[in-house]
């Protein structure tokens, strides 16, 4: 069933676990993604990026829809990193159920004033907001894109922003950086800061490039507020690592997907179960039902 960001982060809110948002930046991934949480009965969000929705093209919605409405899972469309006011009404007329305004980077009172326009045309179609303050980092290799140096969320500004904006999730700049870490780059959470910001502020947190922070790290951060988890890069390793190993093994002539394809699928699926244990969101779906 299709549900609304609102609706699927309620329920994680109020029992303390997170749920697994997935970027379907194929139809294989997506597959995958929903073999596992199906398997583990699990709640989920597909997160697709605008970067990824021109690759894929509009009609993968639909495609997405489908799995929705053919599930008894929820499921929750999203958009990942909106960057302008446009992209999220393009979104929101696909059939998205939930869209990210992203304007971390731009000053604060910048930051309001599009959070609010986009919190107003979404709710008016019962969509659901996300928005970003603080900035996550990056490693240099994401689409997801954002700063070499991370600018922690202050849970006081946090708290203006959030009454000021009336946005239903806030993604939070709490020490991770989206795509892989370096070899020297070690990633760390700060954990009191979660605490202190979830103390402030009542609506569900996020937390944007969890791919390889220590598991240990991201089990405290579930018990502590955060409510969605964004997945990229994990699953997307995954995949094509496996691809890898099908094109050096496989002497045969290659060209079938249906040939290539399927055992890759299987590798992201095997991820995105670990990551659903790890957010504490299996078996989660039950709650869901009235
Ligand atoms: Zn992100």
């Amino acid at each position: 069933m299709l549900v609304s960001g609102k609706e699927i982060l309620k329920i994680a809110h109020e029992r303390n676990f997170a749920i697994p948002a997935f970027n379907a930046g194929s139809g294989q991934l997506l597959e995958g993604v929903m073999r596992a949480c199906e398997n583990l009965n699990s709640p989920v969000i597909i997160a697709i990026h605008p970067d990824e929705l021109s690759f894929l093209t509009d009609s993968f919605v639909d495609q997405v829809k489908y799995y929705a409405n053919n599930t008894t899972l929820p499921v929750c469309i999203h958009l990942d990193h909106g960057a302008t006011f446009e992209q999220v009404i393009h979104a929101i007329q696909l059939g998205f159920t939930s869209v990210m305004i992203d304007a971390s980077h731009m000053d604060f009172e910048d930051n309001i004033e599009i959070s609010k326009k986009v919190v107003e045309a979404a709710h008016a179609v019962d969509v659901s907001v996300e928005a970003e303050l603080g900035t996550i980092g990056d490693t240099g290799d994401s689409i997801e894109g954002g700063v070499t140096e991370i600018i922690y969320t202050d849970p006081e500004v946090a708290k203006e922003f959030v009454t000021r904006t009336n946005v239903d999730s806030l993604a939070v700049a709490v020490g991770t950086a989206h795509g892989l870490y370096p070899e020297n780059m070690k990633p760390k959470l700060k954990l009191e800061l979660i605490d202190q910001i979830a103390e402030k502020i009542d609506v569900p947190l996020v937390l944007h490039g969890g791919s390889s922070n220590p598991d240990e790290e991201i089990k405290v951060a579930v018990t502590k507020g955060i409510n969605k988890i964004n997945i990229s890069s994990d699953i997307k390793i995954a995949f094509y690592e496996q691809m890898k190993v099908v094109m050096e093994n496989d002497r045969k002539e290659l060209r079938e997907p249906n040939v290539i394809f399927p055992s890759c699928i299987e590798a992201t699926q095997k991820v995105a179960e670990e990551k659903i244990n790890l957010f504490n969101s299996a078996d989660k779906a039950k709650y869901y039902y009235k």
